[in-house]
């Protein structure tokens, strides 16, 4: 390994400065850390802080059990054992369960509050060893020929910010959708095959599924986009509308009384909140979301999770990728520091595996308000294993541990078999998706937290 740069009396010197307290960051921090580095983990909240994403995926597990947290999140969590579809082209409701996955062993995950989740795997990277700050925000990365120059703003406890700065071998960049590292270098760009929009607010008093189903999450759809229903462990239920762009834009009343209305457009979620009471009287907005930056990984930097990418939530697989970029990272970091001649392969097979988990998930996401696809969730059936691949895709299987992939592709022959046979119904859906993304420009409430 090669030596830390040496520290001088203003400048702290790391291998490795990460950017962002959040599941990806701390998930790095920790693996890193463990490798007996010298890492600098940041973030420019103060945890506990509010972040939305609390539906977590089968395959977590196994990453919460290596970073030695699993009873902790469990602790925190309310067992989810599937997914239940809710249609409003359908009478009956559609239950996947992930116990029919592939790979039996692993049948459910959590819904989470993120503030909780995100706390202990932060306070788990610092008890790993990695060096951790709240309350500290980068504002820059400069780089020359050894390594990085970090400059980043500190809250000094008294409503002031200081300035401080690090030598770093390495940065990760795990902001989130803060994307520093991609608005710095300019290659964000928005994904032109999606196009969406969430409002969300927590409710005490919903009407969950009972039994063993009450920890589902559910997908409501309607005509605008579709609802997320996540029940949490405290009895409060997160619930949220990803919309598309055209609808948004058409709200002209306090994003409370729209959000109102837009539950009222879904008679069976409205029939489970009609006892229920949104907490705090808050109605959270976010504005358009899917985009991806031209690359992750240079010579001494890496992207990870909603830094490189994000893609509709609709499959809950944001904090699982996310964290899974960070296992991957690792030894793309531990190359490019300690046998810098097999980077540059090092950073081609990172970037390759950072696809897989987007690409497969976002086939379903562009494709499931597609009357074909919808009839696949709503009667799912198993010939050729087909089902047991969706769910293991589902559950976030998707990375050579179980052999999915020659069901998944007959699942999607199927889906253009049927197409085809079906093509006027086909060709209608297309050309709606194709309305229903169209860019309406800004929008009224993007990007901001908005109270009643
Ligand atoms: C509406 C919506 C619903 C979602 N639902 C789900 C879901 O049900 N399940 C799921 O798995 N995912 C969901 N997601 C996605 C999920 O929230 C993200 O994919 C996940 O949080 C990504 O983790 P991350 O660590 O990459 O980023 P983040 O969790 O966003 O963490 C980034 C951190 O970096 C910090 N930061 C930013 N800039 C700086 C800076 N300059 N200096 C220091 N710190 C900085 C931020 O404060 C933040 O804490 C949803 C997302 C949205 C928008």
């Amino acid at each position: 390994m090669n030596a830390t740069p040496s520290s001088t009396p203003d400048v702290e010197a790391c291998d490795v400065f990460v950017i962002g307290g959040g599941p990806a960051g701390s998930t790095a921090a920790t693996l890193l850390a463990r490798q007996g580095r010298k890492v600098v983990l940041t973030e420019k909240a103060q945890h506990p802080r509010f972040h939305i994403g609390e539906s977590l995926l089968p395959s977590n597990v196994a990453l919460f059990d290596q970073l030695g947290v699993r009873q902790q999140v469990e602790a925190i969590g309310m067992p989810k054992w599937g997914i239940e579809f809710v249609s409003p082209e359908h009478t009956h409701r559609s239950y996947l369960e992930f116990a029919e996955q592939w790979d039996k062993r692993q049948p459910y995950a959590w819904q989470v509050r993120r503030s909780e989740l995100d706390e202990l795997l932060f306070r788990n990277a610092a008890s790993c060893g990695a060096s951790t700050l709240e309350g500290c925000r980068v504002r820059d990365v400069a780089y020359d020929d050894d390594g990085a120059t970090v400059t980043a703003e500190l809250d000094d406890g008294a409503g002031g910010k200081t300035s401080r700065q690090w030598r770093a071998r390495y940065v990760v960049d795990a902001s989130g959708r803060d994307t520093f590292m991609a608005n710095k270098l300019r290659c964000k760009e928005k994904n032109p095959a999606h196009n969406s929009s969430a409002l969300f607010g927590h409710y005490t008093g919903a009407r969950r599924l009972p039994g063993i189903k009450e920890g589902n999450i559910s997908i409501l759809w309607f005509e605008h986009g579709w609802f997320w229903f996540i029940p949490l462990a405290d009895g409060q239920t997160s619930v949220g509308a990803v919309c598309w762009p055209y609808y948004l834009k058409s709200r002209d009343k306090p994003l409370k009384d729209f959000f109102d209305d837009t539950i009222a457009l879904c008679p069976e979620l409205a029939d489970r909140l009609k006892d229920a009471t949104l907490v705090g009287h808050q109605v959270h907005a976010t504005g358009n979301y899917s985009y991806i930056a031209s690359h992750a990984a240079g010579g001494r930097y890496v992207m990870l999770g909603d830094a490189y990418t994000f893609i509709d939530p609709m499959f809950s697989s944001g904090v699982y990728l996310a964290m899974h970029s960070a296992f991957d990272a690792v030894d793309l970091v531990a190359t490019t520091l300690d046998r810098p001649a097999e980077a540059a392969r090092a950073r081609k097979v990172f970037e390759k595996r950072l696809k897989i988990g987007p690409k497969e998930f976002s086939w379903f996401i562009f494709r499931v308000t597609n009357p074909t696809i919808r009839e696949m969730f709503m009667y799912p059936a198993n010939p050729l294993r087909v089902k047991e691949a969706l769910l293991s895709l589902l559950a976030g299987d998707l990375y050579g541990n179980s052999p999915i992939k020659p069901s998944l592709w007959a699942l999607k022959g199927i889906y253009y078999m049927i197409s085809i046979r079906n093509w006027r119904r086909s060709w209608a859906g297309w050309k709606r998706r194709h309305r229903n993304i169209e860019d309406m420009g800004p929008l009224a409430g993007e990007n901001i937290l908005e109270a009643r």
